[in-house]
């Protein structure tokens, strides 16, 4: 952003690969959970694990499956946490830019999305349209498959379409979701290249904040679906000239690094 001097920990930048990390990290359903799947397929496979008379052929929305196991894409989760640290770091007076969105509010000059060469701390780590960020998140998949993952009963809703004006009878539609149970557990990874304290914090706080319960994936977040617990299990550091393991942190002394990384994002 023209004119604002931001005081972080500048990546070194794809020319010079520095070390290499591996953050693996655990998911919990606090809520059931929806990651709205689109197929026909998809809904058939669920009414049958489920094997209820449902006041409907199929139900509206299921998980989104993927070798048998319920999943939350990579995207929708860097979604989240790229979401959840832009809004942290602006309350925090840092100057982050805001992605354009179609039909969205109109971003004001001067704050809309960073010039490729001079990235703001958000696109930095999670990139531009034009440009990779330096975090890749894994597909989150169930540990245990799908038949043992959903809610037994599926919740009925009365939902409003957006397409709709609220008023038109035609907007309300009634739905049947079949989502994942609370208390099943997902496992996947971020990897980042010369990742920074300050990044390895601010993913620290969303662990912190999603122990609270205002980490949400999925859809229907506002109907109370979607929450999870997010805990780091292990984060890897490699560093790659000769390319090896440098350091694993788990157990204390990953607490111990992640607190010491989350004071690093708070003092930015
Ligand atoms: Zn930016």
């Amino acid at each position: 952003m023209e004119g604002v001097e931001v005081e972080f920990e500048r990546m070194e930048g794809f020319h010079k690969l520095k070390s290499l990390w591996k953050i693996e990290y655990r998911v919990t359903t606090l809520e059931p959970l929806l990651t709205q799947s689109a197929t026909e397929e998809a809904k058939e496979i669920v009414d049958s694990i489920l094997g209820k008379t449902i006041p409907k052929d199929l139900p509206d929305a299921v998980p989104l499956i993927f070798d048998g196991k319920a999943v939350v894409t990579g995207n929708a989760v860097k979604g989240v946490f790229r979401h959840l640290i832009s809004s942290q770091l602006r309350e925090a007076g840092i100057p982050i830019c805001f992605q354009e969105v179609k039909h969205g509010p109109a971003v004001p000059e001067g704050l809309k999305q960073c010039p490729p060469d001079r990235p703001c701390f958000i696109c930095t780590w999670f990139g531009t349209p034009s440009r990779q960020g330096a975090l890749y998140f894994s597909m989150l998949k169930s540990i245990e498959p799908l038949e043992k993952v959903l809610a037994s009963d599926p919740i009925p809703m009365i939902a409003i379409r957006d397409d709709y004006e609220a008023i038109d009878p035609r907007a309300r539609a009634f739905l049947v979701l079949a989502p994942v149970r609370e208390g099943v557990e997902f496992s996947g990874w971020i990897k980042g290249e010369n990742l920074s304290s300050e990044i390895i914090g601010a993913i620290k706080e969303i662990q912190d904040m999603s122990w609270k319960g205002f980490v949400k994936f999925g859809g229907f977040k506002t109907r109370g679906l979607g929450s999870v617990k997010i805990e780091v299990v292990k984060i890897e550091k490699y560093c790659t000239v000769p390319f090896k393991l440098e350091k694993e942190y788990s157990k204390e002394e990953l607490e111990k690094f992640l607190s010491e990384c989350q004071k690093n994002i708070m003092s930015l």
